[in-house]
């Protein structure tokens, strides 16, 4: 059963901003998170980055938002580029509810943060370090706090900030609502959730990130006429061992083989319209390595079981992010890394 935005009851400014970046449905975490923070429950996420974590705390604490003077949400984050990341994030979903957030991180001064701070914040996503100091200064109040989010608890205990943490929750109240994010859960964390939460749910998602690690994105900004030089140029100086190409139309596919032919690049298009003989003929040479190169549409390619693929080119781009990630998701597989290139 996959789980509908919708049927999460998001308030509409919520609902709005996530529609404006496109989002169709929530991920599985999203999904099994999202509806366990709107109850107020402390929560436990084994998730990694790119599994869209970010939104699965940030939507449910963006729901309860409400107006105040003080900070009401504490997010530690390991690195600075993380809080940053995850401040951008909440901002963007949080824009419609015009909710003001900051990042704060070692190695910046500190009179803007506190700026920030004193004209009023609702969010802080920080580095434990620096949030500790701007504690000791007396410039962050947290009276205010109704969430806290550790996001990759594990990694803040790696880097030594673990006491830190323990600090500012200890100065967060009680009644807060905690919700822990840690790729693993040694016993220091499991020991700070014993302490610090109440009766945690926990959420454990495979590896089923959005984009899988092993596959290199690129793009190329091209002009329409340009896109078979652009791509035959690409043959040439990328170690192309066997690539898809995806293409929009029957046409398209049988005219862009066609001119790759022409170019001494050996390729042929599958599409719907070839019968099972000549899909067989075709995807056996592909196999074997006598072509190089098939030109499809995402129709045809549904069901092609190859997984030797370095490099997946989409000549368009695909006007739904789920079918980009699944044309992609044709190559870096079986532990192999690939190369996906958009035009
Ligand atoms: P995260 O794991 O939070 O770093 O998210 C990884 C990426 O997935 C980010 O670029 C998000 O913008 C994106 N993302 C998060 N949730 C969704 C969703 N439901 N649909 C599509 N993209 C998403």
């Amino acid at each position: 059963m996959t789980t509908e935005f919708t049927s999460l009851n998001l308030r509409d400014e919520i609902m709005r901003a996530i529609t404006e970046l496109g989002y169709s449905t929530p991920t599985p975490i999203q999904a099994a998170l999202i509806p366990i923070m709107l109850t107020g429950a402390d929560v436990i996420g084994q998730a990694q980055t790119g599994t869209g974590k970010t939104a699965a705390f940030a939507l449910p604490l963006l729901q309860n938002f409400q107006p105040q003077k003080q900070p009401q949400a504490l997010i530690l984050a390991p690195t600075r580029e993380l809080a940053l990341q995850v401040a951008d994030s909440m901002s963007e979903y949080g824009k419609h509810l015009r909710v003001r957030v900051l990042a704060v991180y070692g190695g910046q001064p500190y009179g803007p943060q506190i700026g920030s701070l004193k004209r009023g914040v609702d969010v802080v996503v920080g580095t434990p370090g620096r949030l500790n100091d701007l504690l000791e200064r007396k410039v962050l109040d947290l009276t205010g706090i109704k969430t806290v989010v550790l996001d990759e608890a594990d990694e803040m205990l790696n880097m030594g900030f673990i006491e830190d943490v323990e600090k500012i929750l200890g100065m967060t109240p009680a009644e807060r609502q905690t919700a822990l994010f840690s790729a693993t859960m040694p016993p220091r964390i499991r020991a700070l959730a014993n302490r610090f939460m109440r009766d945690p749910q926990s959420v454990l998602i495979k590896r089923t990130a959005l984009t899988a690690l092993a596959i290199e994105q690129r793009y190329y900004l091209v002009h329409e006429s340009d896109k078979t030089s652009a791509l035959t140029r690409l043959f040439e100086i990328e170690p192309i061992k066997s690539a898809l190409i995806f293409a929009r139309t029957r046409a398209e596919t049988a005219t862009l083989a066609n001119e790759l032919v022409v170019r001494g690049i050996p390729a042929e298009a599958i599409h719907g319209d070839l019968d099972q003989n000549a899909r067989e003929r075709v995807l056996g040479r592909f196999r074997s390595n006598q072509l190089k190169v098939l030109v499809a549409t995402d129709v045809a390619a549904r069901g092609l079981d190859i997984d030797d693929i370095s490099h997946v080119f989409n000549y368009h781009l695909p006007d739904d992010a789920e079918v980009y990630i699944h044309r992609i998701g044709r190559t870096g597989r079986a532990g192999k890394t690939g190369v996906a290139i958009t035009l």
